[in-house]
């Protein structure tokens, strides 16, 4: 045996259970493997390499990626990837980090990471490095005189953005130009242009030793197999250095200088279309990586500080009806001593010079009277904040010093009188627990590995460690596993008064040097940048001339040859089979869906009482026709239900609601309306008041019970929302909500309150519309967020189709629709129209509620409704997700507490129901009534006395086709809705320095069902897509793109090209167009698609579907995914 178990310690990843780590270190090396025994289908690596930046060359970066060009016994290139593939992965990774370099794999399945992790160690530790892998890889200039090279053109896009900037100028100033923290480790062009093959070389040599290397691996392996394997490859393992010289050095911390105000600022110009918003941050240096108490310690304050909208700093600096910035956001960075980062994004970029332009002032001077009237009106109002005790001026905000006097402000306070009370420690160490629970729930690899990664890191890098652990104090040995100590810690930390708190404030923030970053929106340096780049590349055609340009291109051309993925057929046919899918260990899941029917129609199908249909379908069944025709309940404004088990610690629910049937000049408010939920006043009646009296809650109660009780909520247009885009279902409005089990029954009840009694004020809605502008600003900026904007907007405006809620969604939420709608809002508060506002979203609210029965009843009573001409009712669902062994029945559960909230809810309703707002509102024809009425499916309600239009009850169901939900009614994409001035849009965003593309073409292969073209779209999209598969080689290969990438969207039915990040559009797309009439000849087809390529597609597409249903909430979403568009295995 020459592997030596080193230690061992456990992990409790969620109360109830406890995984293993065990650490094996090679026996003539400091080679070290560590296991973690995490459950599920999955099998994570992470290679991890110790790397310091001596300077801003990209040293690490660019090593980083020459490592996959090649190596000494598996010299070809794509070797590596196509065996990743199909040893069930999408194939390998990396990435680089200030102080390391991680290289990543995941498998679905052991089998597959025990056959490659000796070939990806070869590549690690003994890679080719030729001199034409860096002329492609890294940087060269092309034979038109333009920089080039896969990691130049990298970094090139991301150097002058923004974050890229921010992140660099922080670290810069807190570790003072003096340590590897403070250096770009992706390279600065400036300096990648003067890099050398060499020195990548040297810099391997040093680092790249197997006893600084070690390998963290999660997931449920045979270890054995592993060490084995890697036994076999002592080359691999044993150090080629004297072990008694450390040659790396430790990471040491220069002295912050003393300054004045003790803060230390900079002002940083980034290039930006807009000159609207900026950002400014803040960093300190944190405790030392084995201080967990301190560190637990901070992230608990903060997490009091800034995490909800309730929170000190939110209410400082975001809350307001003059925001300071739309968003902040914390972050303790486990460098080796840690670093404290809090970022303030969105912050109104006022200058006096954009004041004094004629026209405005007047306005300007207008709005501060404005201002003042509404806090005089406001005054006399019940319990709102005063704000106007702080003295904002806008202008000054980009000042040094000006920002972080009022941030001061806070900490002072905090340090002075600690949290309001002991309670609110108590509980948020609590919401810190149980978001640690759902972090480690939600992705346990990769918190895991981090974990570990900071132990390595501190016995690799530390001066000194409390655990006296760290190899430049001459231990031989880490301590792995520090941080399964949190939990302790945070239950001890609950016992400690508020001087500990107080104390921990002002040791790290107030006493020690504050780092300040003003991040300056600057248009004219977006220009400056462009017109600059075009005078350097004539310059250098000047100075090179066209003999050396020529020579320069037939070098390149060699190169790409060189690096041409070229393996031979008989190391093909040598690869290991694709391992047996049927042996991995995937998640327990159960599922079931009810219809809600009308109980004479119940007995039919059960003899339950209780008005559902339980006769539940398992699994992958779909509802039978009979079904869909069936008497559907129509009370509610849902018809059907999907309740998930799954190995879970906590319950969710999310309700879906149609919202076909709301007027189209409503749904301008969706946006407005789902980020005030959870943020608004809510009403609470008396039935649900221990006084039976009705409570106004404010929103701050709101917000503190929403985090209290729920570990996660949203409100959203349809699925995968980011505020101005959704993926898909954007037909529904979606409120969702998690907790832990014991409090689900709280948790349903919370969610009604919410949805149904929210009330809407000026201040929220004026402070809410503000940072969403802000926000949308920054939206504007980006490249990709933009060309799914300017998509959507093309694909909707040219579909007529004013039946089609989907499109009327994704149009009426997106950046070019909620512009001037959001600073119409504005204004109309600035006009004391705020009532106007409140009207629509209490109308908005009051749609999404309305019964199936009230939809058709007022679609009777409107005949130009699209609900009216086509007879068609698109019912909302619910999804409940609940863990396995849940004691209780979620469903009646739920249905209970729907019901009863319900009732009061539409009680409450009838009583205004004579508002005379409300009848211009919903544009209603009373008078229709009477020719319909004369049905003859007429039904008694006795329970409906006091129905004000008729005294009998028409029951809609025979009136109206209600559609199943299971699966959801699509609209797939119709590419010849798009005139012919849309089928080509070219938009030039200034800022950016990389373009975007993506080209649309049908794919329609949901229907009919089952319908053969789904595998082969799929495998084929996979084939093409894959890393160093076709497009990866001519695209990326050649330095036109960061990515290129075919993609199915089954929803919309959509099969698209895309690009990201490139610097040359035009080729990539030429490169593209060549693959695809290659593969019309005959020669062409069996070169790219030959049976090798489609196996290694198909092994990638098993391991995209096994990893998509890798944790609880991926099997819970992949049930519903597959209820509403028919399950494809
Ligand atoms: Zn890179």
């Amino acid at each position: 045996m020459t592997f030596i178990l080193e230690s061992t310690s456990s992990f409790n990843a969620q109360p109830n259970q406890s995984l293993e780590i065990n650490t094996y270190k090679y026996e003539k090396s400091d080679f070290r493997i560590i296991f973690v025994d995490v459950p599920g289908p999955l099998c994570s690596t992470t290679i991890l390499v110790p790397t310091l930046s001596p300077n801003d060359k990209g040293l690490p970066h660019t090593l980083e990626h020459l490592i996959f060009c090649g190596s000494k016994n598996y010299p070809h290139r794509g070797y590596l990837d196509s065996l990743a593939n199909r040893c069930l992965s999408t194939g390998t990774n990396a990435y680089t980090m200030e102080d390391c370099t991680g290289y990543t794999l995941v498998t679905a399945g052991a089998e597959g990471t025990i056959n490659i992790l000796p070939i990806f160690l070869d590549h690690v530790i003994q890679p080719s490095l030729r001199p034409y892998q860096f002329l492609t890889e890294i940087y060269h200039i092309d034979g038109t005189a333009k920089p080039k090279g896969v990691v130049f053109c990298e970094m090139a896009s991301r150097e002058n953005t923004e974050p890229d900037l921010l992140d660099l100028h922080l670290r810069m100033n807190l570790f003072q130009h003096k340590s590897t923290y403070s250096y770009e480790c992706g390279g600065l062009t400036k300096d990648i242009k003067n890099l050398s093959n060499d020195e990548i070389i040297e810099y391997h040599k040093k680092f790249y030793d197997p006893s600084n290397v070690s390998v963290i691996i999660c997931g449920l392996i045979d270890k054995e197999k592993v060490l084995k394997s890697l036994e076999e490859v002592p080359e691999l393992l044993c150090s080629h250095k004297d072990s008694s010289v450390i040659d790396i050095p430790a990471i040491e911390y220069p002295p912050l200088p003393n300054v004045e105000n003790n803060l230390i600022s900079e002002t940083v110009h980034f290039p930006v279309s807009d000159a609207d918003v900026g950002s400014i941050s803040y960093a300190w240096r944190g405790p030392a990586l084995e201080n967990l108490k301190d560190i637990i310690g901070l992230d608990v304050i903060f997490r009091y500080l800034y995490e909800t909208s309730a929170s000190p700093l939110c209410q400082r600096f975001i809350e307001r009806k003059t925001p300071l910035a739309s968003d902040v956001d914390f972050e303790l960075k486990g460098t080796v001593d840690s670093s404290l980062l809090l970022i303030f994004s969105g912050v109104p970029y006022i200058t006096e010079g954009s004041k004094d332009q004629g026209d405005d002032e007047e306005d300007n001077v207008e709005d501060s009277n404005i201002l003042d009237e509404m806090s005089i009106s406001k005054d006399n109002g019940n319990n709102i904040i005063e704000e106007d005790e702080y003295n904002d001026n806008l202008e000054d905000l980009f000042k040094p010093g000006v920002f972080f006097n009022k941030l001061k402000e806070i900490f002072k306070n905090f340090a002075e009188n600690g949290f309001p009370n002991e309670e609110m420690i108590k509980k948020t160490i609590d919401r810190h627990r149980i978001k640690i629970y759902e972090m480690l729930e939600e992705d346990p690899h990769e918190v895991l590995t981090n974990y570990i990664i900071q132990d390595l890191l501190r016995y690799n890098f530390a001066v000194h460690s409390e655990l006296h652990d760290a190899k430049h104090e001459n231990a031989t040995k880490p301590i792995i596993g520090t941080r399964s100590q949190i939990f302790d810690i945070m239950k001890e930390l609950e016992t400690y008064p508020q001087e500990f708190w107080k104390d921990l404030v002002k040791k790290y923030i107030l006493e020690p040097p504050t780092i300040e970053v003003l991040m300056v929106p600057d248009p004219e340096l977006a220009n400056e940048q462009a017109s600059k780049e075009i005078q350097d590349q004539e310059d250098r055609i000047k100075r090179l001339g066209p003999e050396k340009l020529k020579h320069l291109d037939e070098e390149l051309k060699k190169a790409l040859k060189d690096n041409e993925i070229n393996i031979p057929q008989e190391v093909l046919d040598n690869m290991p089979p694709i391992p047996d899918v049927t042996k991995i260990p995937l998640f327990r899941g159960e599922v079931s869906i009810k219809q809600f029917l009308t109980s004479e129609n119940d007995e039919e199908y059960n003899n339950n009482n209780n008005n559902m249909l339980s006769s539940s379908m398992k699994d992958d069944e779909l509802p039978s026709p009979s079904q869909l025709i069936t008497q559907y309940d129509l009370s509610r404004p849902f018809s059907s239900l999907q309740h998930v088990k799954t190995d879970t610690f906590f319950t969710q629910v999310k309700v879906y609601l149609n919202t076909s049937h709301i007027p189209e000049e409503l749904r301008d408010y969706f946006v407005l309306f789902q980020e005030m939920l959870f943020c608004t006043p809510v009403e609470i009646p008396k039935e649900f008041t221990k006084d039976h009296q009705p409570k106004l809650m404010d929103y701050k109660s709101v917000v503190e019970n929403t985090s209290e009780l729920c570990t996660s909520n949203e409100a959203s247009i349809g699925i995968g929302n980011e505020i101005f885009h959704a993926s898909y279902l954007s037909e529904t409005f979606v409120i969702s909500a998690s907790s832990e089990r014991y409090k689900y029954n709280e948790l349903c009840e919370w969610m009604m309150m919410i949805l149904m009694f929210s009330k809407f004020d000026e201040e929220r809605i004026i402070s809410t519309a503000k940072n969403l502008l802000s926000q949308l600003t920054e939206t504007k900026r980006e490249g990709s967020d933009m060309l799914s904007a300017i998509s959507t907007k093309i694909i909707a405006e040219c579909n007529e189709d004013r039946g089609n809620t989907s499109l009327l969604n994704d149009l009426a939420i997106s950046v070019f629709n909620q512009e001037p709608f959001l600073q119409k809002i504005i204004s109309l508060v600035e006009e004391h129209k705020t009532n106007e506002i409140i009207q629509n979203l209490e109308e908005i609210q009051k749609c999404l509620l309305k019964s199936m029965e009230v939809i058709a009843e007022e679609a009777e009573n409107n005949k130009y409704s699209p609900i009216y001409k086509k007879k068609e009712i698109i019912p909302g669902f619910v999804q409940l997700a609940m863990p396995l062994d849940y004691e209780n029945d979620p469903i009646e559960e739920f249905l209970t507490c729907w019901d009863k909230c319900y009732k009061v809810y539409q009680t409450s309703i009838k009583e205004k129901k004579y508002d005379p707002m409300e009848i211009t509102m919903m544009n209603h024809s009373h008078n229709d009534n009477d020719n319909d009425n004369d049905n003859d499916e007429k039904m008694e309600d006795p329970n409906d006395d006091d129905h004000h239009h008729h005294q009998k009850k028409i029951n809609y169901n025979y009136l109206y086709k209600i559609t199943s939900t299971f699966p959801f009614p699509r609209k797939p994409f119709n590419i010849k809705s798009i005139d012919e001035a849309h089928q080509s849009v070219i938009v030039p965003i200034a800022g950016l320095c990389t373009s975007f593309l993506i080209q649309y073409v049908e794919s329609e292969i949901l229907s009919p069902i089952p319908n053969e073209d789904f595998y082969a779209v799929t495998v084929l999209a996979e084939l093409l897509t894959r890393t160093e598969g076709p497009l990866y080689t001519s695209i990326r290969g050649n330095g036109y793109a960061y990515d290129g990438s075919i993609c199915l969207y089954l929803w919309s039915g959509q099969l698209t090209f895309s690009l990201y990040d490139s610097s040359e559009p035009q080729k990539a797309t030429m490169e593209f167009y060549q693959i695809i009439e290659e593969m019309n000849t005959k020669e062409g087809w069996e070169k790219i698609c030959s049976d090798f390529h489609i196996d290694t597609a198909k092994a990638s597409v098993v391991y995209k579907n096994v990893s998509s249903k890798s944790t609880a909430s991926g099997v819970i979403y992949s049930y519903l995914r597959g209820a509403l568009r028919v399950i494809i295995k």
